[in-house]
């Protein structure tokens, strides 16, 4: 089954100003590497179209939706003053520029166009190159880089639109994925009762940002947390004790994977020491739970990752896993 990878040049403009670690170049870092390894002939590319308003709703409350689309910079208001900090604040390191909005609403839309386009058949797996990224957003707030959460609308599209029971979030960014925890247990509310189908398996640094943590080995919240001294080994080993476990239990029809790449050694947004063949080996883990229990189904979402060589050499790594090169 092809590969695909889903984006939009529009998500390249969302700009939180000069020196901004979360940036455009992110994403040519990605597409230089890809044409560099060969991989844009071998995958499929797609343009992404930008997310209908209402399925925000499925993740986000009505009241937040409101308040980030009211007061969004446009250029027609003329309130773009070209520095985004001067323009509108979300949250905690969330500003939007009068291309934020559009740079949102074709990154959350492409992935639940990959969803679409996995879940139909035309691809086996889908990688979105999009930002701004999603997983720090919760159900009524942005922070940290991210307004809406990505991966938590897709999930849920995924079982609202196609009837799935379960539906399996992993995040290997560095950051904990508290937003899509957040979703996960105030807006699906799933519980270690009732998981509601949902399982949600994050690794992430600790302590780092967003800090506020706790670690967990019972489903649908599966917390595992890393030393900052953690290397490719210790890594596999908790991943292998901690999540694998847990996956196989739950028998997911569908993987979403919120795909951050700022643990990679070269990233100075954290300590942990990953190198690309660490991503690869995730990536066949999942793939081989995906096709045992979906018919090899991965949609995977770009989050953090900020050294852009770094970023774009995990992402080939990443995308060669897919399609098992
Ligand atoms: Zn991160």
């Amino acid at each position: 089954m092809p590969v695909g990878i889903i984006g939009h040049y529009k998500c390249g403009e969302h700009d939180m100003g000069e020196h901004h670690p979360e940036n455009g170049n992110r994403l040519t870092a990605i597409s230089d590497q890809l044409i560099r390894s060969g991989l844009d002939y071998v995958v499929r590319q797609f343009d992404s179209k930008p997310i209908d308003k209402s399925l925000l709703a499925l993740a986000h409350t009505q009241k937040y939706i409101d308040f980030v689309f009211d007061n969004a910079p446009t250029e027609a208001k003329g309130e773009d003053k070209g520095e985004a900090g001067e323009n509108f604040t979300v949250g905690e390191d969330a500003v939007m520029n009068s291309k934020t909005l559009t740079s949102i609403l074709y990154s959350a839309g492409a992935a639940v166009d990959a969803v679409d386009l996995v879940m139909d058949g035309t691809l086996g797996s889908a990688f979105c190159a999009t930002r701004p990224p999603g997983h720090h957003a919760e159900h009524d707030k942005g922070m940290g880089f991210c307004f809406f959460n990505n991966v938590a609308i897709a999930a849920a599209y995924a079982k609202q639109k196609y009837g799935l029971k379960r539906v399996a979030i992993v995040d290997f960014d560095v950051h904990h994925g508290n937003g899509t925890e957040d979703i996960i247990k105030n807006v699906f509310k799933a519980s270690p009762k009732d998981d509601k189908g949902y399982l949600f398996c994050s690794s992430y640094q600790y302590p780092l940002y967003p800090f506020d943590i706790e670690e967990s080995d019972t489903p649908p919240i599966i917390n595992t947390p890393l030393a900052a001294t953690t290397k490719g080994k210790e890594f596999r080993e908790k991943l292998s004790a901690h999540w694998l476990p847990a996956l196989h239990k739950f028998k997911p029809e569908l993987i979403i994977i919120s795909a951050g790449f700022d643990a990679h050694i070269e990233d100075d947004m954290s300590q942990v020491s990953l190198t690309e063949a660490d991503y690869r080996w995730i990536t066949d883990e999942l793939k081989l739970i995906a096709n045992e229990y979906s018919g090899g189904k991965i949609v995977s979402v770009l989050e953090g990752g900020y050294a852009p060589s770094a970023l774009g050499r995990s992402v080939v790594a990443h995308i060669n896993g897919l399609i098992g090169n």
